[in-house]
């Protein structure tokens, strides 16, 4: 059994890093492709120029279209080339970073991202999710090696709405619960061996944060502003989960939240959201789950706004037959709904999906929301 761990080489969090990019970036290379989208760089091109100016470095800006695709990518390598860039940054969302991440590689530049958002766990993770340009996830890629820099302004993140927030800790809540499945049948996670207690410790710890300090730091995060349980949520939605996803293991929530974005009803839906109902299907799947522990979590996601039911990710209408294709296609051959200790059936899953749904919809009821 081979264990393994891998990691970013740095991880910079605090308020106003983004900033002063210059600083953190120089020590990497002089001549920088800084990839981003329409409206990012619109709000952070004044302060990244201004920053590179003061460190002496050289701006080689890379505007995408703002979804990860394969053509992107390839005019994001264009790119870097005519520029001999050292350094590729991806400023943005997970789509920015994942871009940013497979440039990077191809032209062998070092790394850096930075999230403007705390909505999933792909800032510190060496691995590239490809999309169509209609927006279906369409595989992905495991690099060679993870960001050299991590870089994370807390008022960046929180100027931005909740629900990336939100979304992040519906990704993150998730990783524990997958890490503990994968590790029973010692899966092997993406990280190339089965987990460390470093990473399942970290795992651990994401979700215990998010637990304690997720409901302040949502109502924090809403009015813009920066306290210690934003600090604490924002180190666990994009190191704790990114390092415990990454190096312990995933299993059917995000199985399903993957799969979920092969519905055009879940369009509207970011990755968080969908994990999340993903991950109360995979509580009502594992026996090991306590039924308290299920409520405690299905009560927590209800409080902070996550989706628990299928009608909140648009599947209202969704047939018995649908959702029993829909399993039966995440428990395909390779899928990672096998990272679990029992085997699951398509009517297993099928089965999961449906209890949560229904307790999904009675706890919210319940809670009044
Ligand atoms: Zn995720």
């Amino acid at each position: 059994m081979i264990k393994v761990f891998i990691a970013p080489r740095r991880y910079v969090q605090g308020v106003g890093v983004l900033k002063d990019i210059g600083k953190y970036v120089a020590p990497l290379g002089k001549r920088v492709l800084v990839a981003w989208g329409p409206v990012v760089s619109d709000l952070f091109a004044d302060h990244v120029k201004a920053s590179f100016k003061e460190h002496d470095l050289e701006l080689i800006p890379f505007k995408f279209s703002g979804e990860c695709d394969r053509g992107q990518i390839g005019l994001g390598i264009e790119a870097a080339k005519a520029g001999n860039a050292q350094v590729v940054v991806g400023i943005g969302g997970g789509k920015a970073i994942d871009l940013a991440k497979a440039v990077a590689m191809a032209i062998d530049a070092k790394l850096v991202t930075a999230p403007t958002i705390a909505s999933n766990d792909a800032p510190t993770s060496a691995a590239t999710v490809y999309y169509t340009e209609e927006g279906i996830m369409d595989g992905w890629d495991i690099w060679p090696r993870n960001p050299d820099l991590v870089l994370v302004d807390s008022q960046v993140i929180v100027n931005a709405p909740a629900r990336w927030l939100v979304s992040g800790i519906g990704d993150g809540l998730a990783t524990w619960f997958e890490a503990e499945a994968a590790y029973k049948k010692r899966a092997v996670a993406l990280a190339g061996g089965v987990a460390t207690q470093a990473a399942l410790t970290l795992a651990q710890l994401c979700y215990d944060t998010l637990m304690d300090y997720g409901e302040d730091a949502v109502r924090d995060c809403a009015q813009h502003i920066v306290t210690p349980a934003v600090e604490q949520v924002i180190e666990a939605n994009t190191l704790l989960s990114g390092l415990g996803f990454e190096s312990a293991g995933v299993a059917s929530a995000h199985a399903i939240g993957n799969g979920l974005t092969g519905f055009d009803e879940c369009m509207p839906y970011s990755h968080g959201e969908k994990v999340a109902f993903g991950l109360a299907s995979q509580l009502c799947l594992d026996e090991d789950i306590e039924p308290y522990e299920r409520l405690a979590v299905f009560d927590f996601m209800v409080a902070v706004g996550l989706p628990v039911t299928l009608a909140e990710l648009g599947l209202a209408d969704i047939t018995d037959e649908q959702l029993m294709d829909f399993a039966e296609a995440m428990c395909g051959p390779g899928q990672i709904t096998h990272n679990h200790v029992q085997t699951v059936e398509t009517f297993d899953l099928y089965s999961a999906m449906v209890a949560a749904d229904q307790l999904g919809q009675e706890r919210r009821a319940l809670a009044g929301k």
